[in-house]
């Protein structure tokens, strides 16, 4: 007997030294096509083959957003909304009721800044048409005279959003009203993929779609994940590199979507007080704990300009931003 357990001790040594050593993490990463922009999901785990399956729960979570988010999609409960606005209101998902109050919370708390019914602006400017004879006209690309502009300028304002809660129905105020949520839903989308990776079981990971982006935990053995950011003059040079764990990124610009009239660059995020493309910034990078929060605020900070925009996240809890001017 004695014999027996002095060779089953080598054994059992080795087995503990195994237990404290850390475990071997493999990356794995896989891309997809989702709102319009390349998403990428990278993720750092023992198991290359569970790896995978989570990331592809994932990015069927992303699909299911789209399409339920989504303004080209007719019948998506956002499209539903707008087709009756200043008709009746529409019931919809909790999930989209809860992204819309949200979003017009950050028009609250951005006094106006950011704003979900821009939709009618978008269209007078050729951001978003939804059809090919509009789009054809849209792309003459000119400065839309004063009438239509005031006459458009009358169809936006969050104030006009109308929620009931214990229903969850949702009524633009007017007809003609229209409510995009391009500056929002990649944001909530990327943390809802961040959440299915989390709930998976995975710690370690960032899901990244074309610069919003979410981290979960830091590859074992690094402080964080670096992350660059793009020089807004040049699209293959990166201007900083900052780390992030359990956080959020994302940045608004126009230097990516954006138009040129008479020699003149617009952008495509609109201040909703003048109705014109916000001007006097490059880009806005916000640092958050959300990719909801730091999207929808790149784009309020974008349109209020780098004093404000300062000013407001001053107070904010985990709340950081890179401003870059002309
Ligand atoms: P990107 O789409 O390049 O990531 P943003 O997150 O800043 O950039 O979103 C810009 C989009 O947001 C526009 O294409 C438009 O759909 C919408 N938008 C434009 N101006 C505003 C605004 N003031 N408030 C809310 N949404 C806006
Ligand atoms: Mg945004």
């Amino acid at each position: 007997m004695i014999v027996k357990y002095r060779n089953l001790l080598p054994l059992l040594v080795a087995l503990l030294l195994a237990g404290c050593a850390a475990p071997k993490t493999a990356m794995v990463k896989q891309t997809s096509l989702l709102m319009g922009t390349v998403v990428e999901i990278t993720v750092h785990h023992e198991d290359p083959a569970t790896a995978r399956k989570i990331i592809n729960e994932a990015f069927a979570e992303g699909t299911r957003l789209q399409n339920l988010l989504s303004i080209y999609d007719k019948n998506s409960e956002i499209s539903i909304i707008n087709r009756k606005a200043g008709i009746e209101e529409v019931k919809v998902s909790g999930e989209v009721f809860s992204l819309i109050e949200d979003a017009l919370s950050y028009s609250e708390l951005t006094g106006g800044a950011f704003d979900i019914t821009v939709g009618p602006l978008l269209e007078l400017w050729g951001f978003t048409p939804l059809d090919a004879e509009k789009k054809a006209a849209s792309r003459q690309r000119q400065m839309p005279d004063k009438s239509a502009m005031e006459k458009t300028l009358s169809l936006v304002g969050y104030r006009d959003v109308h929620l009931d809660r214990s229903r969850n129905t949702v009524k633009l105020a007017k007809r003609g009203m229209k409510i995009d949520l391009g500056a929002i839903a990649k944001g909530y989308v990327v943390d809802q993929m961040a959440a299915v990776l989390r709930a998976g079981g995975i710690r370690n990971a960032l899901v990244n779609a074309g610069g919003d982006m979410c981290a979960l935990a830091a590859p074992l053995g690094k402080k964080a994940w670096r992350v660059g950011i793009q020089d807004p003059h040049s699209s293959n040079s990166v201007i900083d590199v900052i780390g992030i764990s359990n956080e959020a990124v994302a940045t608004s610009g126009d230097y990516e979507k954006f138009f040129v009239i008479n020699g003149k660059r617009f952008s495509h995020i609109i201040d909703p007080g003048t109705g014109y493309p916000a001007s006097g910034l490059v880009s806005v990078t916000v640092i958050a704990r959300t990719a909801m929060e730091a999207d929808a605020l790149s784009t309020a900070l974008f349109v209020m300009g780098e004093e404000k925009g300062r000013e407001l996240i001053k107070e904010m809890s985990g709340v950081r931003a890179i401003f870059f001017s002309q």
